[in-house]
C-alpha cells in the first residue's frame, strides 16, 4: 500500500497521473517511443505543451483576458529574479511573509529598490501582516500567497491599483480566487501540480516591455512568449506530468471542487490540533494555511514515541522544515481525506497512551 504522503515538496501526485506518466515513459502516444526520446518539436509534444498552457489558464479562469501561460525552467527561485529583471524599473513593494518572500526581496535588490511594506519576521513568520500602506510610485507589489514553511496563507489581498505579482507555488489550483487581480502569477510545479523541473508562469502580456535594461533571452518573458514556451528545449517530462495533473483536476470539477475537499482536510486536522492537549498549532489561527499545517508537541519528550507511531502508520513527510522543526502536514490537492484521518487517528492514539 502506498504511504500517506504529507511531503511538502516534491509532493504527492494523483495515482492515475503517476500511472499514465509511467506508461508515457515506455510508450508515448502509441508511437512505440518514449516521451523522453522524441523531439520537443514533434506534434505529439507540441500538443502536450499547448494543452498544458490552455488548461492552466482555463482552470484559473483567465482565458481570453490577455493572459498567457508559460512552462519555464529554473524553479520558482528563478522567478524571484526574472520578475525583477523584466518588471522592476526603479522600485517595487514586497510583503515579507517568510523564507521564500525574503529570497524574492533579496533578488529584487539586484535590480532596484525593493521596499518591504511589512514583515512578520518579528513573530517567526507565524502570521500574515495586514493593514500596511502601499507605497506610491512602485512598479509592482509582490507577495507569497502561501507560506509553505511556516504554514500561513493570505486570505485576502490588498485592494490596490498597483500591479500585483504573486508566488503561488504552494497553493495554486487549491482554492478559488479572482486570479485576474494579479498581473503575474508563478508557481514551481512540485508543490501542487507536478514533478520538480518546471515552473508555471501566468502573465498579463501588457505589463511587459516597460523596462529599459537589456534582458538575456533565457530570462526574458517576451522571448518565451513569442516562442510559445519552446524557446529552448522545455522540461518535457515535468510539463507532461503537469498537464496530466491539470486534466485530472479538471475532470474532478476544477478548483471549485478541490477547494471543498481541501477545506475538509484542513478542518479535520486543525480541529484535532486544537482539541488534543498534546499538540499546539504554530500559525496564527486566522492565517492558517489549508495546504501546510504546522504544529508542535506541547511536551517534546513525546517526540520519539510520536515519530515512531506515525511512521508505523505508514505516514511520510511529517517533519517540519529544517529551519523551524516541529511538524508540518502538507495537504496538497492529491492527498486524500483518508490520509488526514490516518494522521488524526495517530494523534488520538498518542493521547490515549499519554
Ligand atoms: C518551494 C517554494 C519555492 C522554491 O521553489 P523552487 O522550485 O525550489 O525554486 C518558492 N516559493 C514558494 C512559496 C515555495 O513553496
Amino acid at each position: 500500500m502506498k504511504k500517506h504522503n504529507f511531503s511538502a515538496g516534491p509532493c504527492i501526485l494523483p495515482e492515475e497521473v503517476l500511472q499514465k506518466a509511467s506508461e508515457a515513459i515506455l510508450n508515448f502516444n502509441d508511437d512505440d517511443l518514449s516521451l523522453l526520446e522524441i523531439s520537443h518539436r514533434s506534434k505529439p509534444f507540441v500538443d502536450v505543451m499547448e494543452n498544458a498552457r490552455c488548461l492552466a489558464l482555463e482552470l484559473l479562469g483567465l482565458e481570453n483576458k490577455g493572459y498567457k501561460a508559460l512552462f519555464l525552467h529554473g524553479g520558482a527561485s528563478t522567478q524571484f529574479l526574472m520578475v525583477a529583471y523584466n518588471l522592476l524599473n526603479k522600485k517595487a513593494a514586497y510583503l515579507n511573509t517568510g523564507t521564500w518572500s525574503s529570497k524574492a526581496i533579496k533578488e529584487a535588490k539586484l535590480f532596484g529598490d525593493s521596499i518591504e511594506v511589512a514583515s512578520s519576521k518579528d513573530k517567526g513568520f507565524s502570521y500574515i501582516p495586514k493593514g500596511y500602506e502601499m507605497p506610491k510610485g512602485v512598479d509592482y507589489f509582490h507577495c507569497t500567497s502561501n507560506n509553505t514553511i511556516y504554514g500561513t496563507q493570505m486570505k485576502s489581498f490588498p485592494k490596490t491599483s498597483v500591479s500585483m505579482i504573486c508566488d503561488m507555488s504552494s497553493d495554486i489550483f487549491s482554492r478559488q480566487l479572482d486570479f485576474s487581480k494579479f498581473d503575474l502569477i508563478y508557481a514551481g510545479a512540485q508543490k501542487n501540480m507536478g514533478p520538480a523541473g518546471t515552473t508555471l508562469v501566468v502573465i498579463k502580456e501588457d505589463i511587459l516591455g516597460k523596462v529599459e535594461r537589456q534582458i538575456p533571452s533565457m530570462l526574458n518573458y517576451q522571448v518565451h512568449l513569442e516562442k510559445e514556451s519552446m524557446f529552448n528545449t522545455p522540461p518535457v517530462f515535468p510539463v507532461y506530468v503537469s498537464m496530466l495533473t491539470l486534466e485530472w483536476l479538471k475532470k474532478l470539477g476544477g478548483i471549485e471542487f478541490i477547494e471543498k475537499v481541501n477545506n475538509q482536510k484542513a478542518s479535520l486536522l486543525y480541529t484535532e490540533i486544537d482539541r488534543n492537549p498534546l499538540f499546539k498549532g504554530y500559525a496564527n489561527k486566522e492565517d492558517r494555511s489549508i495546504m501546510n499545517a504546522t504544529f508542535n508537541l506541547v511536551d517534546n519528550k513525546l517526540q520519539a514515541t510520536f515519530d515512531t507511531m506515525w511512521k508505523e502508520a505508514h505516514i511520510n513527510g511529517l517533519n517540519g522544515h529544517r529551519s523551524v522543526g516541529g511538524y508540518r502536514a502538507s495537504m496538497y490537492n492529491a492527498l486524500p481525506l483518508y490520509s488526514v484521518q490516518a494522521l488524526v487517528d495517530v494523534m488520538q492514539e498518542l493521547e490515549r497512551k499519554g
